[in-house]
Formats: structure tokens, sequence, C-alpha cells
């Protein structure tokens, strides 16, 4: 699983994980991915003077929009960050899929289904001190896969034990005990014991992940999310207080997916299907859904669409799901995965991507809307939450600087910036 991480054997040495080269890091190298930060999250920060440290950033370091790692979910982006891989390469393109030779759900939320090695796993077994702190436990599981050192989530930061985390009594050493899993303080507890341990653990490579509650539930200007935006300024600017290069990516954008009234402007794509096409002739899988996460009622702006019925003209159905006014791209298997890196074996037969502001379901007996609690649907998965901020605290190479200029910049470029790409 791990073949392609060459051993490092001095500290001063590269390490390779899949086919990239990322230099030793001289002083730590934090990297937070701030999930569910859509850029106009900063903007609107910014403008109210909420994130005075994040802007010194995007004015003494670097910033530019970055595009994340398809479809814009959480689990996808968290790995293709960690790998500094796309989907196609590590495996993982969903929270599950439907396997074509069983017709069998699986998930895709722990280690198992990764194909890939983890920048973490390279350096920790060349000898690095690297820490991992996830919001989730299922995605820890994930990120910490082949690494060794200290790796646990803020949910389950009160059950941590030395064999299986690295590390115990994480409560006592925040101060605080677990956060609750709908909660902002599950971020801003990933982000205070990120600053513990880099205090007292000096580790070379610290990645914090934190979670998008908040972004689920209020707009870029609502007080929630500037009090929010505000918090994780504070703890920024204490990780650079301690000397750490400081790299921050997102995951994923948000966006509003609610019609005038408040109500989630849903095209249900299964129901849909089943009067065009038949009952059960297809099959609609959401990629999003999550047993663990209740906030957006697994709905989000891309599905994959499975054709069951052999009978069916593929080039028929494609033709009548690019006609609605719903969807902004459908692309038959070979050319979602070509066009959007994504593995092959566990995509559907057309994959559906929806215009800004439309969020896809399967049926709707398969979404609870009840999880929204009343409140507007706010969400991600398509290309309109694919922009993510990009932003470095030190000032980047001329190389890099050319490069940054030259391509467009992935989310999953992160590690390579923060380790290769600074000023010495
Ligand atoms: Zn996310
Ligand atoms: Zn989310």
């Amino acid at each position: 699983m791990h073949d392609s991480l060459a051993k490092a054997t001095r500290p001063d040495d590269a390490v390779l994980v899949n086919g990239r080269s990322y230099a030793w890091p001289t002083r730590p190298a934090v990297v937070i991915c701030f999930d569910g930060c859509d850029p106009a999250y900063i903007a609107a920060a910014k403008a109210k003077g909420c994130i005075p440290t994040i802007e010194r950033m995007m004015s003494q370091g670097f910033f530019t929009e970055a595009l994340s790692a398809m479809p814009s979910f959480t689990n996808p982006n968290n790995v293709s960050i960690v790998c500094g891989a796309p989907p196609a390469v590590h495996g993982v393109s969903g929270n599950f899929y439907l396997d074509r030779q069983t017709g069998e759900t699986v998930m895709m939320t722990d280690a198992e289904p990764m194909r890939a090695g983890t920048i973490f796993a390279g350096f920790s077994q060349a000898g690095a001190n690297v820490i991992a702190i996830t919001a989730k436990d299922k995605l820890r599981k994930a990120l910490a896969s082949g690494m060794t050192g200290i790796a646990f989530s803020a949910e389950k930061a009160d059950v941590c034990t030395q064999e299986e985390h690295g590390i115990d009594k994480v409560t006592e050493l925040v101060g605080r005990p677990a956060p609750h899993s709908y909660s902002a303080d599950l971020s801003l507890f990933v982000l205070d014991a990120g600053i513990k341990l880099l205090e007292t653990r000096k580790p070379d490579i610290l990645y914090l992940s934190l979670s998008d509650y908040v972004q689920h539930k209020h707009a870029p200007d609502a007080p929630d999310a500037l009090d929010f935006m505000a918090e994780v300024d504070r703890r920024v600017e204490r990780l650079l207080h301690l000397g750490a290069v400081v790299g921050i990516v997102a995951d994923h954008g948000m966006n509003d997916m609610s019609r005038a009234d408040g109500s989630p402007n849903v095209l249900y794509l299964g129901d849909w299907l089943d009067q065009a096409f038949g009952a059960g002739a297809t099959r609609v899988i959401c990629p999003i859904t999550d047993p663990f996460v209740r906030h957006h009622g697994a709905l989000g702006g891309f599905v994959r669409v499975h054709i069951l019925d052999d009978g069916i003209d593929h080039a028929k159905l494609l033709a009548a799901i690019r006609a609605l006014p719903e969807v902004e791209i459908a692309l038959p298997r070979a050319e979602a995965c070509a066009r959007f890196e994504l593995p092959e074996d566990r995509e559907g037969d057309i994959a559906v991507i929806a215009h800004k502001g439309v969020a896809l379901g399967a049926r709707a007996a398969d979404h609870d809307l009840k999880q929204l609690a009343g409140e507007r649907l706010r969400s991600h998965g398509g290309l309109a939450e694919q922009k993510v901020p990009f932003l470095i605290s030190h000032a980047l190479n001329e190389d890099y600087a050319r490069g940054a200029n030259e391509m467009q910049l992935r989310n999953f470029d992160i590690f390579d910036f923060v380790l290769n790409g600074l000023r010495t």
C-alpha cells in the first residue's frame, strides 16, 4: 500500500510520496484544512476587520484562490491534501460508492479504500515527528493510515489512548471536555490541541483538519460566522507566534442552496429518473451521504447515476439529464474521470453536477430534511464550491512564485508549497 514511499535516511533528505518530493521542514510546518471555508468567508471577515492575522498572511506571505478536488466534498479533499494527489491516485472520491460488480454500497470514509500513501506516513516512517488532528473521528482513521505519531480527533478527544492515538489525556492538555460533534468548538478544539502540542511536542509536521459545521449553518456575513473567523484567526496568530510556518487551505467552498422562501432548492434526480425511465431502472448515489454528519440532509451539488436496466439507451438518458435546467454538467464515466481525475471503478455511469445554488438528491424519501431544522440549506459538492483559499504565512521563493502564477493551484499542492516553496 505504501510502496510509493521512499524512506529518507537522514533528516536533510527529501521524502518522496506519490511521485512528489518534499523537503524536510526546517521549522514546524502547520497545515490547516479550514473545512468549508469558501473564499467568501475570508472576504466577509476581512471587510469587517475580524481576521488581522490572516490579513497579514495575505499581504506578507502568499494568497491565492486554488481549486479543490472534485467532487467538492470533505473526505476526497482531505485525503487529496494529505496524499498530495487527486482521487484518481488515492481512490477516495466520496463517502461511499456503489460497487458495480456486486451492486453493494461501500463506505469510503476510513483507511481501507485508500490506494496511496500519505505525506504523514512518508515523513513519520523517515523519522519525522508528525501530528494529525481532525474534527471527526472517521477522517482521523483515514488520514492516520500508515503513519506513526500522534493522531486523534476532537470528537473523541476524551477516549484517546497511547496505544491507538499516540497520546492520552487530551482533554486535560486542552483544558476542557471533548466538544460536541455539532458545535463551532469542534474546530476550535482542534486548533487549541494543535497549539498545545506545538508547544510541548515540537512536531515537524502538524495537520489540523476542522469541521464545516459553522459554514453549513451561517452565511459569510452572519455574526456567528464572523465570530468563528475571529476565533480561528486568534489561534493562527498563536501558531505563528510559536514559530510555525502556517499554510491554510479549504477542502471545498460553500453555497446557499435554498429558494427565496427558505426551502431547499433540490432536484430529486432519483424521483425524476424513476418517472422518466421507469422505477428502479437507475440508481442515484449521493456521495456526500454521511451517517455521522447531519447538517446537510445528504444534499450537495454532485451525484452519480448508475444505469441498472440494460435496455436503457445511455445516450438518451445522458441527453435527458443534460436538458434539466438544474444541471450544469452531466458526463459519462470516462469523461468525468478524465476531467476530474477520478477513479473509474468507483464512478457511476453518469456524473451529474448541479448549477450553483441547486442541490441534487436521490429520491425525496431518502433525504431527511428535518436535519436542517428549518434553516436554509447551505452545502457543497459542485464546481461552484471548488474555489478555495490557498494561504501561506511566509513568502514564496522565486520558482514557486512563478509556478503559482503560471498554473492553476490545487488545494492538494499545499504541502508542496509549505515544504518546498518558501524563501529560505
Ligand atoms: Zn468539508
Ligand atoms: Zn460539509
